[in-house]
């Protein structure tokens, strides 16, 4: 019993050290959040919600400093630090909120003095500027600034009376003015001499969709004057106005009977079931003027937040979500929300250094340099050696087999050393001409019959000592030259703050497509930079990759006139980027609100990414050689892999654009010439003589990518295609060799010995190359080649 009657007076000893009302806090609402650039103070936005979901607003900074613990991203930050304030006179409201107040003169005087006192609330609560009111009752009035300093001159114009009552005119011209452009009836509203639209109601309204209010009030017993705008304007109204606003309709019906016209159009304008979110208000009739303002306080209420929380920024660089939670007494408060501070295209920096010392500029340029290198070895690595190795374990898993007799077969030979096959030695199954594994070795991890009459029996294998050659970066030339354009367009975009040149292109296109949804939280201004870096991103990397990967295709001699085509194409390509990455941020903006009002999740932004890169992709292709499906292919992979290492490589964090932009430009580089080089064969078909007819496929031997790239022709076993059918002795042991020139990724001929005629009329000079064009015919010995391109 004693034990028990302690631990009472211990638990309400505990009980009273906490403020009574701290205790009825549930959850704390993270309402938005707003930055200070130049102090590096991030300030939360935040409502405290009872059990109920009721606000409470009674408790002072104190009080919630013992009890609040705001977490970000898990770590607590340090109360001591923070300030918190509670706005009780203060501005409540964000600024980028517009009120429009409509009053009925004909409310009785009592109900318009309690209208009167409780809009006190709101003009206090929101900055200048973001109020206005207007009167109705035989004419309608302007639409004023209404202020806490100005606020006593409007008693008297509330007291007017007047026994007239211009509703639907009022109604009208109120909506319209959220509206900059003139709508069909505004002319007929019958307002005061000298009436004019308040321009800074439409002008606010373009900046801040969604976050427009129309709070009108009206009563039951005037006589509505008829005019020519009547219920049906309304429902055509919705579809011709640029911005609409959301409506709360308060309707007094102590006064008289409900006209159901009025009634009509007050539930239509408020809560029509077309209305989206983010324009559905209220329809709040009643007969108790109590209740009316009780109605009103709550709905001023719901717009505001009650509480900020402001600290040091914890992190030197936010790019994206951050996720806020709360605790209150130790215990959690709420579900975690996120909210997006900064963009992984262009981060918050909450400390920028005012002027980046040389030195520091200097360090970041040869980081970045330094990333491209490792990207580039990286790239040539993963293409020339770790590709082509599990390629060659696949094929040595598959067809490297012990030699087991057939049943009807008497023996076997070696296709290269002729001796017989042993039952239980290795062999190579690949094609029909068996050989030993180490003969298959010997002839380089080819059939001995490759090129004749075999076309299947080769092995792709990892030449390790040619690795580290001049010749495999002359094959990886795409590659790196797309990782170059990708450091460029990466140093441009960050030397021109993240692509901020694009703001003013990208505001209209946010202001177009972005409809707010949530009641606090504004993310127009992060989808502003979101889309800005998009288009330039796809601008700069559209220009750049097109540029060097077009000059690279380029074979022929380049004069201004085709340097200027290649610059035009290059220009088309940066414009199709841009655009493309435009409508994947019109989408990010028409998606968004449906999604989360506090932030911007990661596969908001996939759809932009995934456009620009086969847009871009595909514009390669115009008027050069790239194949559209490797254009695909490749701009689709990178993208993806791009995308990946920015939004979730953490290791990445400052670079993260730099690997997005290297990434992209070396996958698609590396992509476009691997396909290209698969996709376009060249033949030898043999024109006269005993071997008449024959293809030889001898695009296995020249390959500009790498593995070989070189076909002799000759009389030696040595030679690719050797021409033991010549009777003649005109032919010499090595007479011609055919190769890709790396440089042009052109095929070429050029002679080893005296007497290749071209063409049937021209000797070709020896040990010069020659371009051969499809159709070309050489003659050697007697054989006549005739050189021929497929795709
Ligand atoms: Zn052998
Ligand atoms: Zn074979």
């Amino acid at each position: 019993m004693m034990a028990l009657k302690r631990l009472l007076i211990v638990w309400i000893a505990a009980m009273a050290m906490l403020p009574l009302h701290a205790q009825g806090v549930k959850k704390v609402q993270f309402c938005g959040r707003s930055l200070n650039d130049s102090t590096g103070e991030i300030t939360l936005f935040l409502k405290l919600l009872d059990g109920n979901g009721n606000a409470v607003t009674r408790l002072d900074e104190n009080s919630i400093k013992d009890c609040l613990k705001v977490f970000e991203e898990g770590q607590g930050i340090d109360r001591k630090k923070a300030r918190i304030k509670k706005l009780i006179s203060g501005k409540r409201i964000p600024d980028d909120y517009t009120f429009s107040i409509l009053v009925d003169l004909n409310i009785p005087a009592e109900g318009k003095k309690r209208i009167y006192t409780e809009l006190k609330r709101l003009v206090d609560s929101a900055p200048d500027s973001c109020v206005f009111i207007s009167f109705y009752g035989n004419y309608v009035s302007n639409s004023e600034v209404i202020t806490s300093r100005n606020y006593a001159e409007f008693e008297k114009k509330f007291m007017q009376e007047d026994g007239a009552k211009n509703f639907y005119s009022a109604l009208y011209s109120k909506m319209a003015e959220f509206s900059s452009s003139t709508l069909e009836l505004e002319s007929e509203a019958r307002v005061v001499d000298g009436y004019k639209k308040n321009s800074m109601i439409s002008k606010r309204a373009a900046d801040n969709k969604g976050k427009n209010i129309l709070i009108v009030f009206t009563e039951s017993s005037g006589k509505i004057l008829s005019d020519d705008i009547g219920y049906f304007e309304f429902t055509k109204y919705q579809t011709a106005a640029e911005e609409v606003p959301k409506v709360f309709a308060f309707y007094y019906t102590g006064t008289g009977e409900i006209d159901p016209e009025v009634e009509a159009v007050l539930q239509d304008i408020t809560e029509h079931k077309e209305l989206t979110e983010d324009r559905r208000g209220k329809y709040l009739p009643s007969s108790d003027i109590g209740e009316i303002i009780n109605t009103l306080g709550e709905t001023i209420g719901k717009q505001m937040y009650d509480y900020t929380f402001t600290y040091r920024a914890l992190k030197e660089r936010y790019d994206g979500d951050t996720q806020f939670s709360a605790k209150w007494n130790d215990e959690d408060a709420g579900e975690p929300t996120r909210i997006t501070i900064g963009t992984e295209e262009r981060p918050w920096i909450p400390n920028p250094d005012p002027k980046p010392s040389p030195m520091s500029i200097v360090v970041k340029v040869l980081v970045a340099l330094l990333t491209t290198l490792l990207t580039i070895a990286f790239f040539i690595l993963f293409m020339k050696a770790l590709i082509p190795w599990i390629k060659s374990r696949t094929f040595a898993a598959k067809y490297y087999k012990k030699y087991v007799p057939e049943a009807n077969v008497q023996r076997r030979v070696c296709h290269y050393c002729k001796q017989d096959l042993q039952p239980g030695q290795l062999i190579v199954t690949k094609c029909k001409h068996y050989m030993h594994i180490h003969c298959w070795k010997i002839n380089n991890y080819k059939c001995a019959e490759y090129g004749q009459n075999c076309n299947e029996g080769i092995q792709e294998h990892v030449e390790w000592n040619t690795l580290f050659t001049k010749q495999t970066l002359r094959d990886s030339k795409q590659t790196i030259a797309g990782i170059l354009a990708g450091l460029v367009s990466w140093i441009v975009y960050s030397f021109t703050g993240d692509g901020r040149f694009m703001d003013a292109l990208a505001r209209p296109i946010v202001n177009t497509f972005y409809k707010v949804n949530g009641q606090f939280t504004n993310l127009a201004d992060v989808c502003v930079d979101k889309v800005s870096s998009f288009m330039a991103i796809g601008l700069l990397l559209g220009f750049f990759l097109s540029l060097v990967f077009r000059y690279n295709d380029e074979y022929r001699n380049k004069d201004w006139k085709v340097l200027l085509k290649i610059l035009g194409l290059s220009l088309l390509s940066g414009v199709i980027g841009m655009v493309a990455f435009a409508v994947g941020g019109c989408i990010l903006c028409a998606i968004l609100p449906l999604i989360h009002p506090t932030n911007i999740p990661w596969y908001c932004s996939l759809p932009a990414y995934l456009l620009f890169s086969v847009c871009v992709a595909l514009s390669l292709t115009i008027k050069s050689s790239v194949p559209i499906k490797s254009a695909m292919l490749g701009g689709l992979c990178s993208a993806i892999i791009g995308f990946i290492v920015l939004y979730f490589a953490d290791l990445a964090k400052g670079y993260g654009m730099l690997l997005n932009f290297i990434i992209y430009g070396g996958g698609l580089g590396a992509s476009l010439i691997t396909v290209r080089a698969l996709a376009e064969k060249y033949f030898l078909v043999i024109q006269n003589g005993v071997k008449a007819g024959q293809r030889i496929p001898i695009h296995k031997w020249m390959n500009a990518t790498g593995g070989g790239n070189k076909v002799t022709i000759g009389m030696t076993g040595d030679c690719e295609i050797q021409m033991n059918w010549e009777k003649s002795n005109k032919v010499a042991k090595e007479h011609a060799q055919l190769y890709i020139d790396p440089a042009r990724t052109i095929p070429v001929i050029k002679p080893l010995a005296n007497g290749v005629i071209y063409n049937t009329r021209a000797e070709l000079p020896v040990g010069k190359p020659s371009v051969l064009t499809n159709g070309d015919t050489f003659k050697i010995g007697d054989t006549i080649f005739k050189y021929e391109e497929t795709d």
